[in-house]
């Protein structure tokens, strides 16, 4: 039997969301095929990690635990899969689509000449093969597309899929070892500087984001206190980020970052198609905007035709009351 194997990230060992979701998603496929669902955990010091697949529904675990995966390198843990993949043979290899996940994704599909669908955001089967629902045209439309004929490579979009839950499972892992020694690879990872400002616009379930309305980088002020009340994150649009008001890391969009969150609050933000591929599968998009013509109204679930700054705080203000 053919296994569906799921690539397993974990972070100071916990598995990452996307993983969750990516384990769920891949729990409904391989039932459907009657396949089992392998996670593949690589790290070090991941016994706990291979424990809560195991939990999370996977039928069996295989992994490499060694030093040289402490911190994430491509060029250590791409190597890996692809022998899992080339020992196993898979009929799919699911990876959420963390910056991580896509580059083994990208590394595996290279070494196997797989086929390879990015940023799915519903999976079904179609005649024994897994037929991906993907945006294209920066998420103008949906497209539906299947790989006829080799490992199936599929990244899934965070917050897509419905999260796997805990099952009470166990099993043993089976661990082999690292493809490629310490000395041989390029890449040494010398420390971690930690981010400012707190929650993953990928995994925030609220979003406020802010865009050359506010007006410059004092602007921003009201959407951080918004997003505060609301424990969500701060996103901005690509104008706002070239004109140095707010960092890279919080931009939305086709060359910034794609998010789905519950809500999504626009404000002062026009709606161009480039920041429209980033957000326009959030799941409630509230608009914010002086201008009624504005092109983000078409997409937004509720617009408000106002000066943000009049209300943002009073939003505020609201929630403050309600949510305590
Ligand atoms: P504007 O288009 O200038 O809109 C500002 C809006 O604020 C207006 O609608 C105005 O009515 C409103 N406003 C002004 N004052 C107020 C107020 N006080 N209260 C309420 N509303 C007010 N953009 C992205 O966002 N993300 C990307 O990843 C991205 N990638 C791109 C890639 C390429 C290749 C290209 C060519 C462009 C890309 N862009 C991207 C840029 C994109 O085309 C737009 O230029 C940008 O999104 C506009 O940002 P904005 O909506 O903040 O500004």
């Amino acid at each position: 039997m053919s296994d569906i194997f799921v690539y397993v990230e974990s972070q100071n060992g916990k598995i990452v969301p996307v993983s969750l979701e990516t384990l769920g998603a891949a729990r409904i496929v391989a039932d459907e095929l009657g396949e089992d669902v392998t996670a593949v955990v690589l790290g070090s010091d991941v016994t706990a990690v291979a424990e809560a697949a195991f939990d999370y529904g996977a039928d069996n675990v295989l992994g490499c635990d060694d030093e040289t995966l402490k911190e994430f390198r491509v060029e250590a843990y791409g190597p890996i899969v692809t022998q899992l993949v080339e020992d196993n043979d898979p009929s799919a290899l699911l990876i959420g689509s963390s910056t991580a996940g896509r580059d083994v994704a990208a590394w595996v599909a290279a070494d196997t000449e797989a086929g390879l669908m990015t940023e799915a955001v519903s999976l079904a089967v179609e005649d024994d093969r897994i037929k991906a629902t993907r945006p294209v045209y920066a998420a103008k439309l949906l497209c539906d597309a299947v790989i006829p004929d080799s490992l199936q490579i599929i990244t899934l979009r965070n917050r897509a899929f419905a999260p796997a839950e805990a099952t009470g499972n166990t099993g043993d892992a089976e661990w082999i070892d690292p493809v490629v020694d310490e000395d041989d690879l390029t890449t040494k990872v010398t420390g971690f500087k930690a981010k400012e400002g707190g929650m993953s616009l990928t995994e925030a379930t609220i979003i406020v984001s802010g865009g050359r309305g506010v007006g410059g980088p004092e602007g921003f002020e009201p959407i951080r206190q918004l997003a505060a009340v609301l424990n969500g994150a701060v996103g901005a649009s690509r104008a706002t980020v070239d004109a140095g008001w707010i960092p890279y890391e919080h931009q939305v969009g086709q060359t910034g970052k794609t998010v789905s969150p519950d809500l999504y609050i626009a404000c002062g933000i026009s709606g161009a198609i480039q920041h429209q591929a980033g957000m326009r599968t959030a799941k409630i998009i509230v608009a914010i905007n002086k201008d009624a013509e504005a092109p983000i109204f078409s997409l937004a679930h509720y617009g408000i035709v106002a000066d943000l700054f009049d209300i943002l705080p009073a939003l505020e203000e609201a929630f403050q009351e309600r949510l305590g």
